[in-house]
């Protein structure tokens, strides 16, 4: 089987050079600050023989990580003092060498073992210090540890012909869906659903902005449909989860009734997962369409700053936002804004509803159910649409109802839309 030879390159266990002198080439370079990440995802069709190593190899990372955990775990108990990754990393070079299994896994990834873990208790003490309440690190299970990786391309992992050459694995098929741009960093292989990915990090050089196209557009998110921005354009709600939930709900009431530990069991979580897995790249698909469609057609993309955390802890409307997304929507308006030279604008959320988008008034009791909104002024206007144009207003500095104007409207009338 073809396994990746490193004797010809001189290196037969670990040399890296020093930290000091990676940190070092990097103050040398300034353009390595400037350059941007960009990740490349694409699945790998594994021979059954090649698909046990890979669950081999991470089930040895598991493992590893597992051990590196309960060390740091009882150095602080017994010695309160902490243990370095560098520490950690000198105890995997003894651990590949006393255990068979781990000489399977390439030394990098037992480091990039250690880093995850350094990783998770970074973050720890960060959120500890912040004030807030993290969960300490936690210890993997077989389902909670999915992905290894390789912290350089080329050493351990490497492009051969159509096929991935991994370290202890081989020649891997991959179904290159499209081409990788810039240069690949590093890479990390993950398990999602019973199916493989490589995930490569690729560097690529700063992107040239889009031609500015002079308009500027209001997004306002909704509930009950998706979106409805200052144009009215509304797109409705794909409801993918709620289709796919009786699906969902036969699938999750047979994986109920399989016996624990049974080979059956297994398929059949497999069956939830993979249905899990569809809802969610479909969403993903389609929040993708509607942010390149505000991206490419304007040159100003304003939205609300909601808090999507304190919103999802509302149980009335928390499935419909877990469902439709609206984290990842913003996340990735926000990256490809910045992309495409793109200005994208959070504005304070208070009364974008409740507020006349032509004269500033503020409206009395609308609740969620109001869907049409008029006012005195002569303004009748879908609530959303109302919404979607104060929060274009807001992100402009055109907000009627900071210019003092709420004399000229005395009183606004609303109501449902008729049915
Ligand atoms: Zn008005």
């Amino acid at each position: 089987m073809g396994v990746f030879d490193y004797h010809d390159r001189g290196i037969s266990g670990i040399r890296l050079p020093h930290p000091r002198q990676v940190r070092q080439a990097h103050r040398d370079d300034p353009l390595a600050a400037a350059m941007q990440h960009k990740t490349f995802k694409y699945r790998l069709y594994p021979t059954a023989a090649q698909e046990k190593l890979l669950a081999q190899v991470l089930s040895v990372c598991r493992h590893w990580y597992n051990m590196c955990l309960e060390e740091r775990k009882l150095v602080w108990e017994l010695e309160h003092r902490f243990v370095s990754k560098a520490e950690q990393e000198k105890t995997g070079i003894c651990y590949r060498k006393t255990f068979p299994k781990a000489k399977a896994v390439f030394s990098q990834t037992m480091q990039m073992v250690c880093d995850d873990i350094d990783k998770a208790f970074k973050a720890f003490f960060r959120r500890v210090q912040a004030g807030a309440k993290p969960g300490y690190p936690r210890f993997k299970g077989y389902h909670h540890f999915d992905s290894f990786g390789f912290k350089q391309y080329g050493a351990g992992i490497k492009v051969d012909g159509r096929r991935l050459k991994v370290f202890g694995i081989g020649r891997v098929r991959v179904r290159w869906h499209r081409p990788t741009e810039g240069t690949i960093k590093t890479a990390r292989i993950c398990r999602t659903a019973g199916q493989w990915f490589v995930c490569f990090n690729c560097e690529l050089p700063d992107p040239t902005p889009l031609p500015t196209t002079g308009q500027q557009v209001g997004v306002d998110l909704n509930v009950e449909n998706l979106l409805t921005d200052s144009t009215n354009r509304r797109v409705e709600s794909p409801k993918h989860y709620g289709k796919a939930q009786g699906k969902l709900r036969l699938a999750q009431r047979s994986l109920r009734r399989k016996k624990q530990g049974s080979k059956n069991r297994r398929k059949a979580l497999r069956r939830v997962q993979r249905l899990h897995e569809r809802i969610k790249n479909q969403r993903h698909d389609l929040l993708n369409k509607e942010v390149h469609h505000y991206i490419t057609g304007y040159d100003l993309i304003a939205m609300e700053g909601l808090q999507i955390a304190n919103m999802v802890r509302n149980h009335h409307l928390s499935k419909s936002i877990l469902d439709q997304g609206w984290g990842y929507f913003r996340e990735r308006l926000t990256a490809k804004a910045a992309n495409a030279g793109r200005q994208f604008v959070l504005v304070n959320p208070a009364y974008t509803s409740q507020t006349c988008s032509r004269c500033g008034n503020l409206f009395q009791d609308v609740t969620l159910s109001v869907r049409w909104v008029t006012c005195g002024c002569g303004l009748s206007l879908a609530r959303d649409h109302n919404a979607a144009l104060n929060i274009l207003y807001r992100a402009t500095g055109q907000d009627v109802s900071v210019n003092a104007n709420v004399g000229a409207c005395d009183h606004a009338l609303f109501r449902s839309p008729r049915l």
